[in-house]
């Protein structure tokens, strides 16, 4: 096993950064955080014409053919520059659930525009009663002769108030075992009884509850067979569980001994000269390092033919947790300071020490919580009972 990249993908990695360093300009960044979207349709469409949008997909659908190492470059580089791209990341996912079993007109209507960045899908999963446990949705899709009638809503549908679709689960059949009576559809967000309402996270991030009241559509827009949402449901959490933070951590750790070379303790000397500091400093690049190499070795896996069952979540939890852990050290070491606000000129590293702070503590509970990741770990790695 050996994670080096060879020439080929080096070229690519550098690529993309340059595309990323002119793209991604200071008032881009800032016009990004003041909407509290992490989407930009331009943005979006600049990385599909520079082919760093879905490398991996077959060129028949506008990829590149490209292998997973080449995918996990680019979500290292888009992650390490913070970029917008949330709302084109779970578009790509339904897009790649549609394209394994959606019906041959769903393809045709959505797979083109998901890959040129024309079309949007958020994920609508979570309700206000039920987010980890989520095969107990209670949203109702009721059979209406070719249509379905939708009532209930969701809870953090993030970008839901933008994307031209949801991704939507919903209880079909009340009288089966919980997780027998589901059913996936995508809703086009322009529908009747369709509406989106803000929800402010504690790190500025937009996200929404979305409600559905007497919504129809066609059976045209299911996805996958009538009850069988729950494995279909499946293919899109395996992807998100495998996810993994060590990019983040490592543009923090760039932003720490940035701050640490030009700050000046009270003793006059620069911070980085302070063991305290270069303790701290130096966790923080070892668990960037062990973040890293978890989410490598998954896609190694997944390029050998297994799958990443316990190795995805434990790449998910260390690594939120590790930035949870690096944002508070640096944050502390930083002093008062350390928490002015995003964007503040006066604030050290211009605030990011404040806003990975905030930003790090929802890491660790959206695409699956650190408490239900330990669960499968232990379940399904391990063996344990339940
Ligand atoms: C910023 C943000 C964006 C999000 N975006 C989306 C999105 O786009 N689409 C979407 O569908 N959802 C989204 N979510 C929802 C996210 O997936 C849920 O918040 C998450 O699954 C947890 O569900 P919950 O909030 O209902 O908490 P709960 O499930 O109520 O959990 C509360 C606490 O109990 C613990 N807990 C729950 N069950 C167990 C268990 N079995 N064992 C041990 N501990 C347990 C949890 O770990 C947590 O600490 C987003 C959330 C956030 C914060």
């Amino acid at each position: 096993m050996h994670f080096q990249l060879d020439t080929d993908a080096e070229k690519f990695r550098d690529g993309v950064r340059e595309h990323l360093q002119r793209t991604l300009t200071p008032e881009f960044e800032e016009r990004v955080y003041r909407s509290g979207v992490a989407h930009d349709d331009d943005f979006a469409k600049s990385l599909v014409d520079a082919g760093y949008f879905a490398p991996s997909w077959p060129a028949e659908y506008g990829g590149q053919d490209r292998d997973a190492w080449t995918e996990q470059i680019l979500k290292e580089e888009l992650m390490r520059f913070d970029a917008p791209v949330y709302l084109s990341e779970t578009t790509r996912m339904v897009a790649s659930i549609i394209r394994h079993i959606g019906s041959p007109a769903l393809k045709d209507r959505i797979l083109a525009g998901a890959l040129k960045g024309d079309i949007t899908i958020a994920l609508g999963f979570t309700e206000p009663e039920c987010g980890s446990d989520v095969a107990a949705a209670a949203t109702k899709a009721v059979r209406h002769g070719d249509d379905w009638i939708i009532n209930g809503s969701k809870m953090f549908t993030t970008n839901g108030h933008i994307a031209d679709y949801v991704f939507l689960l919903a209880r079909t059949n009340p009288d089966k075992p919980k997780h027998k009576g589901l059913t996936m559809f995508l809703v086009p967000r322009d529908v009747d009884g369709f509406e989106a309402q803000a929800v402010w996270t504690l790190s500025g991030e937009r996200t929404n509850i979305t409600f559905y009241n007497d919504v129809r559509i066609g059976d045209e827009w299911r996805i996958g067979d009538v009850d069988a949402g729950w494995q279909v449901l499946g293919l899109s959490l395996q992807d998100e569980h495998a996810s993994g933070w060590g990019p983040h951590i490592a543009r923090l750790l760039h932003h720490a001994e940035n701050w640490a070379r030009q700050a000046d303790g009270t003793d006059g000397r620069p911070r980085i000269d302070d063991p305290d500091v270069r303790r701290r400093i130096t966790r923080v690049a070892m668990e960037t390092e062990i973040s890293m190499l978890l989410q490598r070795r998954c896609v190694w896996m997944t390029e050998t033919g297994s799958v990443p069952v316990a190795e995805g979540p434990m790449s998910k939890v260390f690594s939120t947790e590790a930035l949870v852990r690096a944002s508070q050290d640096v944050a502390e070491l930083a002093g008062p300071d350390g928490v002015r606000s995003y964007l503040e000129p006066s604030a050290p590293e211009e605030g990011r020490f404040d806003h990975t702070l905030r930003f790090a503590l929802g890491t660790t509970i959206y695409a699956g919580t650190s408490e239900v990741q330990r669960s499968i770990i232990a379940q399904r790695g391990l063996g344990l009972p339940r």
